[in-house]
């Protein structure tokens, strides 16, 4: 029997299905490790001047296919979001629905509307105290989301948001006064 956090449960676990189970090979500690891969993008995103925001994609073994981080301030782009990014990175698959994603914070509803279409089924967050995304719609949707509540996450983004509050504000989509 494996076990859970669940965004309407916290902190209390959630346990799954003896099925569901022989398919979630991601350990809790393989979920540590995959969030210290997302946290090392977030800051080499910050070491470039970028929001600090990371993300990887996983297999069901714990693999990294894919990383990325936040590029919207070194690009231009606004749609560089750490998992989008991450997502951009993977390329072409057919094996979504296989795959966790990581990020190092609750992802906003672009983000969220990238995983659900290519269906991607389990989400890892670090955090979603400095900012909390679209996560009504992974859980609307079936998808498994886990919040590790990591310290150092949010650290990074409460450091970040105090710094750079209207980086950050764009980011986000919130309109200048
Ligand atoms: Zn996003």
């Amino acid at each position: 029997m494996c076990k859970v956090s669940d965004i309407r449960l916290q902190p209390l676990l959630l346990s799954l299905s003896d099925e569901y189970c022989s398919t979630a090979i991601v350990s809790t500690m393989g979920e540590h490790t995959l969030l210290n891969a997302a946290i090392a993008e977030a800051k080499l995103g910050l070491s470039e001047s970028g929001i600090p925001i990371g993300s990887v994609l996983a297999d069901s073994s714990g693999r990294i296919i894919a990383r990325g981080h936040n590029l919207r301030v070194q690009t231009g782009d606004p749609t560089a979001h750490a998992e989008v990014v991450c997502i951009r990175n993977a390329g072409r698959r057919t094996d979504w629905h296989k795959l966790v994603l990581v990020s190092t914070l609750s992802p906003c509803i672009m983000c969220t509307g990238t995983s659900l279409l290519y269906k991607i089924p389990r989400v890892i967050i670090g955090e979603n105290h400095t900012f909390r995304g679209a996560e009504d719609l992974f859980v609307a949707h079936g998808v498994q989301l886990i919040n590790l509540n990591d310290s150092e996450c949010i650290e990074l983004m409460r450091a970040f948001i105090q710094a750079r509050p209207h980086l950050w504000n764009e980011d986000i989509g919130i309109p200048e006064e």
